[in-house]
This record gives C-alpha cells, sequence and structure tokens, in this order.
C-alpha cells in the first residue's frame, strides 16, 4: 500500500510513523509512506499556505494552490491515488468500516488542514472524501491523518505479525474484545478468572464469547443491534441478561 500525507508540520507526521506496528510494516515495505511539507508546493519566496478569509470573520484559510500542486506531483512522481482523504471536523465519521475499506486500497493521499480549516474548493474538487476521527475539534489534521493510517494499515495483510489478533480486534467482528490477563495468576490478591487457568478450550471460548456479548450489551448496545447473532449467542445473552436481572434485584 502507497500513502501519502501532505502537511506543513511534516516532521510531526514522521516521529511517530518511526515506531511501532506501523513503523516496522514500512521498514519491512509493507507500506511505502512519503510525508510532503506543504510549503514545497508553495511559489512565494516567504511559502506563505493561508490567507485572510472571504467574508472576514477570524483566523486564517489554508489557500487552496498548494494543496492541488501538491496532488499534482504525488499523481506525478508517485501515481494516481485512488482515495484524496481531507481530514475535517465536519466529515463523514471514520471508523472501522472506512478503515476495512481504505485498507483495501493500493494509494491514500491524507490532506492535513491548519488554522481555520481549508478553502472549500479542497474538498470540492481534490479530495474524494473528508473524514473526521471524532466530534471535537483538534488545532490540525496530523494526529487524525495518522490515527486513521494506524487504523488502516493494521488491516492491510502483513503489517501486524499475527493476522488473528486483527481478526479478534474490537468492531472487526462487530463487536468489543474480551478481557486479556497475563501472568501472575494473582496480583495484589486480585484473581485472573479460573476459567483462564483451565486449560478447558471449549470452556475458555464459551467464557470469552460470554464476555464480548456482555461487554458489548453494557457499554455500546448499538453495536449489539447492528451484528447477527447466531442461536449460541442468543442463548448466552438470555443468560446475561438474566444474571443482570438478578444482580439488580
Ligand atoms: N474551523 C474548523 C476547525 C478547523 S481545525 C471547524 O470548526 O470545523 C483545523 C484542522 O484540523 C481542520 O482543517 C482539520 O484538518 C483538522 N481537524 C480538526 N479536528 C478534526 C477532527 N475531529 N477530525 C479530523 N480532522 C480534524
Amino acid at each position: 500500500m502507497k500513502v501519502d500525507i501532505v502537511t506543513i508540520f511534516p516532521a510531526m507526521v514522521k516521529a511517530p510513523l518511526a515506531e511501532g506496528v506501523v513503523g516496522r510494516a514500512i521498514g519491512r515495505g509493507v507500506i511505502d509512506v512519503a510525508v510532503h511539507d506543504l510549503r514545497d508546493f508553495t511559489t512565494d519566496r516567504h511559502r506563505v499556505v493561508d490567507d485572510m478569509p472571504f467574508g472576514g470573520g477570524p483566523g486564517m484559510v489554508m489557500k487552496p494552490e498548494p494543496f492541488f500542486a501538491a496532488v499534482d506531483y504525488i499523481r506525478r512522481e508517485r501515481g494516481t491515488p485512488d482515495a484524496i482523504v481531507l481530514t475535517s471536523p465536519d466529515g463523514a465519521r471514520f471508523g472501522h468500516p472506512e478503515a476495512e475499506r481504505l485498507s483495501g486500497l493500493a494509494h491514500v493521499v491524507w490532506l492535513c488542514g491548519r488554522y481555520e480549516g481549508v478553502d472549500e474548493r479542497v474538498r470540492q474538487y481534490l479530495a474524494t472524501d473528508a473524514l473526521s476521527i471524532g466530534d471535537y475539534v483538534l488545532s490540525g489534521g496530523e494526529l487524525p491523518a495518522l490515527v486513521m493510517l494506524d487504523a488502516v494499515a493494521r488491516l492491510v495483510p502483513g503489517v501486524v505479525g499475527d493476522e488473528e489478533s486483527v481478526a479478534r480486534d474490537s468492531f472487526v467482528g462487530g463487536l468489543l474484545d474480551y478481557p486479556q490477563y497475563t501472568r501472575p495468576a494473582v496480583f495484589a490478591g486480585h484473581e485472573v478468572p479460573a476459567v483462564l487457568l483451565s486449560g478447558h478450550h471449549a470452556a475458555i471460548a464459551r467464557w470469552r464469547r460470554r464476555e464480548v456479548l456482555a461487554r458489548t450489551a453494557l457499554a455500546r448496545p448499538d453495536l449489539l443491534e447492528k451484528t447477527t447473532l447466531d442461536d449460541d449467542d442468543r442463548v448466552l445473552l438470555r443468560e446475561i441478561r438474566r444474571s443482570t436481572r438478578d444482580s439488580e434485584e
């Protein structure tokens, strides 16, 4: 997978990409990430990327020309991208489905805004998508681009060592993950659930599925509504609902 990120703060984007799962994937050439300094695509002496908003109002707006020039350069040097994502708090919400869609593409570009935002023509005539990572405003698109890239990269085959661990992650099956424990079996008097030490694989699988359903029902009932459950799941859910009712009484 090829990725290009356009920003006025390339160092801020490069540092996190040097570490961890994504850093290793880049090192092994599984994903090819290029970070571009937006100021390299200005034509004036002062390398200006922002200007005053038409119609007045506070703050500065990012000019369209450097973004269009950066994408022209990417097309020339790196090939035609399959998606050009503008990071934007008023974009569609980025979630697991968008991560999956983008992970299936061969080449994705992220454009990072700053200041009051980006001239609307970038969104209308250059970006293929405008995506938000949540209902809060950050001071720039760098962290959102990194968040999205990290989530997308994990789904690209060969990025996460143990494929199974991705298949089992929260949201992948539409539900949350089960709780994890490691040694020691007793920590500060707190015991690991006995079933996990039993060596009884079927019992462990059932306990984990029950935890997945119970946690999702408690924290994210909206996710349960959207997931197709099998008969075993429905039996477990009835059990869970009965036992929470009993404990409330
Ligand atoms: N005035 C804008 C906020 C601009 S924040 C508004 O009220 O909508 C500056 C830049 O940070 C944005 O252009 C975008 O690139 C990025 N950004 C801020 N919050 C974001 C979020 N929740 N998701 C994605 N990008 C975000």
